[in-house]
């Protein structure tokens, strides 16, 4: 083939892919609270004593037949006893606030492990869940053998995962940069946990949803890392910070995972803010 017509070939497959990605809609869906959360447990380096007050959120990601969901809370109820939450719904009532059903959710992409991200994943009794293959791997095997750690897993989290394996149910994205569906990619290096992705959302204009990788607006302004697997990890934390403003083309349009600011930057009703 000489090389004119490939690269022709090239640029129509680029057009036909880029138009075959839906136009999405993006909500930020708040299903809980937590208040007088320390801020140096978000944003590394930040005053011993001061508390910040921060979100529990899943967002919802809608267009071309799909009902994205990306992380999916919890609800089990050792984690409100534990854990200081205040005006909880369950995330599949607080996702049909926003009109949809939880048997129509298509898919979750689950960011990381945590127990806040990754336990409500049985509460979509038809989605595909996505998680990155590593974050699979080592959450259920070399997290719980000796020097392996699994600090905000929860067990049953884990269980869970390996069931909807088994049913077919589960998809392992394998590393960075990988388009999982028309204009969904996700990227990892950010490091919360052993392999965390985040997501972008392409489109006119597009955004990335940053969740754990990056906790408050506040870590971007500042080139703070967020709270990250081992120490070592926090330039790996604060270089993705870089990249995400670099995929969105703008600050404004990285969105943080426990930021309660996003409920004032974007219009918002209820529990619900419309970021596109
Ligand atoms: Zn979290």
């Amino acid at each position: 083939m000489n090389r004119l017509l490939f690269a022709f070939l090239m640029l129509v497959a680029a057009v036909f892919s880029a138009a075959m990605a839906p136009e999405y809609s993006i909500q930020a869906i708040r299903y809980g609270n937590s208040p007088g959360f320390p801020a140096n447990e978000l944003v590394i380096g930040a005053p011993k004593d001061e508390k910040v007050d921060i979100a529990f959120v899943v967002w919802l990601i809608r267009g071309g037949g799909h009902n994205i969901l990306f992380d999916s809370g919890f609800h089990r109820e050792k984690w409100t006893k534990y854990f200081p939450v205040t005006d909880f719904l369950r995330p599949d009532e607080a996702v049909k606030l926003a009109g949809v059903k939880p048997e129509d959710v298509t898919d979750v992409v689950i960011s990381h492990a945590h127990w806040d991200h990754l336990g409500g994943i049985d509460l979509f009794p038809k989605a595909t869940v996505w998680i990155q293959k590593e974050e699979f791997r080592y959450y259920t095997g070399e997290a719980w053998q000796p020097g392996g750690k699994h600090g905000g897993i929860d067990p049953d989290d884990v269980l869970q995962l390996v069931k909807l394996n088994t049913e077919g149910r589960l998809r392992l994205v394998d590393g960075d940069d990988v388009e999982i569906l028309p204009g969904i990619r996700v990227y990892t290096g950010a490091r919360h946990t052993f392999a965390s992705q985040y997501i972008r959302v392409e489109g006119n204009p597009s955004f990335v949803l940053a969740s754990d990788n990056c906790y408050l607006y506040r870590n971007l302004a500042e080139r703070k890392a967020s709270a990250t697997f081992s120490e070592v990890d926090q330039s790996a934390n604060i270089t993705n910070q870089a990249r995400m403003i670099e995929l969105a083309g703008s600050a404004d349009r990285v969105v943080p995972g426990h930021d309660m600011l996003q409920f004032q930057k974007f219009p918002t009703q209820g529990r619900i803010a419309k970021i596109k």
